[in-house]
């Protein structure tokens, strides 16, 4: 029979005023009951353990967990296989469909006890940010793939003036989406990092300012200094960050007081791993694997989400009991092929292209574009014409780290979404 996660808000609320060690306590605990029922009711995973001479009777807990094999996007071709061999016979499924940007399309499932978990655990993570019932959520992005507003539960808050939110199609010119959500006015902004950022920047450019939100929350893709930067000026507000996958959800979210990004650890283990499979150093780069503790419809145990991170310290800085981790730096595909046969991840070369971004103000936007290898294409979207040498200098700059791969910019204007309404800072085709 499988168990509904509710039981688990009588505990994690005080977790969340607790130490460092009651919640890695409360981790080993769930996780053993975690690997014990996936080993016991899931073929997909039984079969991957046992190929790798895994043994369910030994298992104590994290300190265990690298002798599981991860689990790599790729072998998630079916992703059927992953749900467990009885699934609740009773009550509603919802359905998602991941992005394909990454690879295929995906669909993934979760129960109704599951999917509004998982809500609860965000908005308490969201209050740590100062979000409260009564506000009201602007959110600009794609239609949503499982419509809250057909929701009883969500339709009886509303009437009560609680989690107010209205959608602002991602599609919408600027003009219209700053106009509608003027008219709404408010108190949390919320969508994909560029979205906001054009839409901040259609502010900035009119001398707009009659948005003002609290506070700002975007997610979705990577967010840059940048980025941040046009969006904290246009609504005069902090930006804050939200990290999640369709798979687990909320993995982590911004540190008001330290801008690390505080990892969910009640309902995910987080690892960050080098391309050995080795567990990183503080401040090191690498690999994100995520556990998610409390999903047993379709469990995931050590995903390897695709996403390069910076490890952060364990706990928060700002006394929070948290793991962290310093930045998102984009999705590990990223990685450019140069023409003497090696690789380097684009997050080298957006660092460059942020450095002079923001010394004088006069990009919007810019994009790596790789189409095919041994030829790099660098997309500026100009605020203002640059100065004299300034585009020759960023090539010379970017060069250096191309190992002779020659770097061509070009000046556009304008930037393409994907067909999910993201902005992916390096598009390569190869
Ligand atoms: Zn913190």
């Amino acid at each position: 029979m499988i168990r509904t996660p509710w039981k688990e808000l009588l505990t994690i609320p005080t977790l969340i005023r607790r130490n460092r060690k009651s919640i890695e306590t409360y981790q080993d605990a769930k996780l053993r009951s975690l690997v014990a029922d996936v080993y016991s009711s899931n073929v997909f995973y039984r079969r991957l353990w046992d190929e790798a001479g895994f043994d369910p009777g030994s298992f104590k807990g994290i300190a265990d967990l690298h002798h599981l094999p991860p689990l790599t996007k790729p072998q998630l071709k079916e992703p059927a296989s992953l749900l467990r061999e009885k699934p609740p016979a009773r009550g509603r499924m919802v359905w998602h469909t991941t992005s394909g940007s990454s690879g295929e399309p995906f669909e993934l499932v979760r129960s109704w006890h599951e999917e509004r978990f998982l809500t609860v655990i965000r908005y308490w993570m969201m209050r740590n940010l100062g979000t409260r019932p009564t506000f009201r959520e602007a959110r600009i992005r794609v239609p949503a793939d499982f419509d809250w507003l057909d929701d009883w539960l969500l339709r009886l808050l509303n009437s009560l003036g609680l989690q107010r939110s209205r959608i602002f199609s991602c599609y919408e010119p600027p003009d219209s989406l700053w106009r509608q959500m003027a008219a709404y006015a408010p108190d949390v902004l919320r969508g994909y990092s560029e979205t906001v950022a054009r839409v901040a920047r259609y502010g900035l450019d009119k001398g707009l300012r009659n948005i003002r939100p609290r506070f700002v929350l975007v997610g979705g893709e990577v967010c840059t200094r940048l980025m941040r930067q046009q969006i904290s000026e246009a609504f005069h507000a902090p930006v804050y960050e939200t990290y999640a996958t369709t798979e687990v959800n909320l993995i982590g979210w911004s540190c008001p007081q330290s801008g690390l990004l505080h990892i969910c650890d009640p309902s995910v283990i987080v690892e960050v791993l080098d391309d050995e499979g080795r567990p990183v150093a503080e401040g090191e780069p690498g690999s994100l694997v995520v556990t998610a503790l409390h999903l047993r419809v379709m469990p995931f145990v050590r995903f390897m989400v695709g996403d390069r991170v910076v490890k952060g310290p364990a706990p928060c800085p700002c006394g929070a009991p948290f793991g962290t981790l310093r930045s998102i730096d984009g999705r590990e595909i990223d990685r450019l092929k140069l023409s003497n046969g090696s690789t380097l991840h684009a997050y080298e070369l957006l660092n460059i292209l942020l450095e002079f971004g923001l010394a004088d103000g006069w990009m919007r936007q810019y994009q790596l574009v790789q189409d095919e290898p041994g030829a790099i294409e660098v997309r500026i979207w100009p605020l203002r014409p640059p100065g004299p040498g300034v585009v020759e200098e960023i090539a010379t700059r970017l060069e250096q780290r191309t190992s002779g791969t020659p770097v061509r910019i070009k000046l556009v204007d304008k930037m393409e979404l994907d067909a999910g309404g993201k902005f992916h800072l390096c598009r390569c085709s190869i």
